[in-house]
């Protein structure tokens, strides 16, 4: 069975940046970059709050370079699925692909999370072009254009209050007569006079050829359609850590993020380290991202450093 230092699961900015880490400390870390190789970042556009890239970049663009940057400094970057973990020993096994088992001294976890989606044809055709899952990263390009948000918990909340500030007006689509979110988020929302919120209503379709121009809505009480013009439809209606593999392993919480040692990237078992959205459901920044992914690596190297091993 191949044996490795430092395993990193997983290849957003977490992922590569623990590998750039790793790499320069001389762990010799072997990356596998799971089912989206570059993760959440490759299927949004325009990425204009990534600091170092003054005019911008595409998300796919940021991430071959974090990539590069992974693999110039030694990453051992494959591609496969991690499939099954094995945490009982001191020397953690991982399996890829359903095939192979793998040995590592230190994992890291930075398998992400993913956006839920409605599951509609137009919602997936536009992704990018108007739909997204993000109000903070693509609200900006809809500066003073009305858009439509669905979902009703404390982040379609957030993300509505934030698009209220850059957009002429915000449509708030809540399929019931009640918000999930906090009572004061929702407080907020109802008294912001640049949101409407449409009860009891679904999206139906979002409409546009290349680009969102509209949604149709659906009054799920009295059945009544009508559309609305919007230049953006965001959506928020929750995310899944990609945490299942690791299920009875290592704790987590209820909804599947695990559970790290505040201000650390260590997990309850020795040597495995989490970091980046699958332990993160509050900020979900690339930027934040790649910052616990450098902890996750810190991490390894002094726990690695302690066990003699490195
Ligand atoms: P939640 O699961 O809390 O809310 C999801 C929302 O989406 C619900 O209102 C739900 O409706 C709605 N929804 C789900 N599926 C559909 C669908 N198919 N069609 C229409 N609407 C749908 O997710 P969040 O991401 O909002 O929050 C996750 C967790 O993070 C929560 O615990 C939240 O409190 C926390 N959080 C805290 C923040 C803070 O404290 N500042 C900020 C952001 C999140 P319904 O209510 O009808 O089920």
């Amino acid at each position: 069975m191949e044996k490795v230092q430092c395993l990193i699961i997983g290849s957003g900015p977490a992922g590569y940046t623990a590998a750039i880490y790793a790499s320069r400390a001389g762990l010799k870390p072997v990356l596998y970059q799971g089912i989206q190789p570059g993760g959440q970042l490759t299927i949004t556009t325009e990425v204009e709050n990534y600091p170092g890239y003054p005019e911008g970049v595409m998300g796919p663009e940021m991430m071959q370079h974090f990539e590069k940057q992974a693999a110039r400094m030694g990453a051992d970057i494959r591609y496969g699925i991690a499939t099954k973990v094995d945490f009982t020993g001191p020397v953690h096994k991982v399996e890829i692909d359903e095939e192979k088992w793998i040995e590592a001294d230190a994992v890291i976890i930075s398998t992400g999370a993913s956006a839920k989606w409605l599951g509609l044809e137009s919602e997936q055709r536009l992704n990018g072009f108007g739909v997204s899952a993000c109000a903070v990263c693509d609200g900006f390009f809809f500066k003073g254009k009305e858009v439509a948000i669905v979902g009703a918990g404390d982040t379609a909340a957030e993300e509505a209050l934030y698009l209220s500030k850059i957009c002429s007006h915000v449509n708030m689509i809540v399929r019931r007569d009640e918000m999930r979110a906090s009572k004061v988020m929702a407080e907020r929302v109802k008294n912001t006079p640049n949101i409407t919120i449409h009860w009891n209503s679904e999206a139906d379709e979002v409409l546009g050829e290349k680009t969102v121009n509209a949604v149709r809505l659906r009054n799920n009480k009295t059945g009544e359609k009508k559309e609305i013009n919007v230049s953006a439809f965001f959506v928020a209606i929750g995310h899944h850590p990609n945490s299942d593999i690791f299920k009875g392993w290592i704790d987590m919480y209820e909804d599947g993020y695990i559970k790290t040692v505040p201000g650390t990237s260590k997990t309850n078992v020795e040597g495995v380290f989490a970091a980046g959205d699958v332990q993160d459901k509050t900020y979900r920044q690339a930027v934040t991202a790649a910052g616990s992914g450098c902890m996750a690596a810190l991490d390894a190297e002094r726990y690695l450093g302690m066990k003699g091993v490195h």
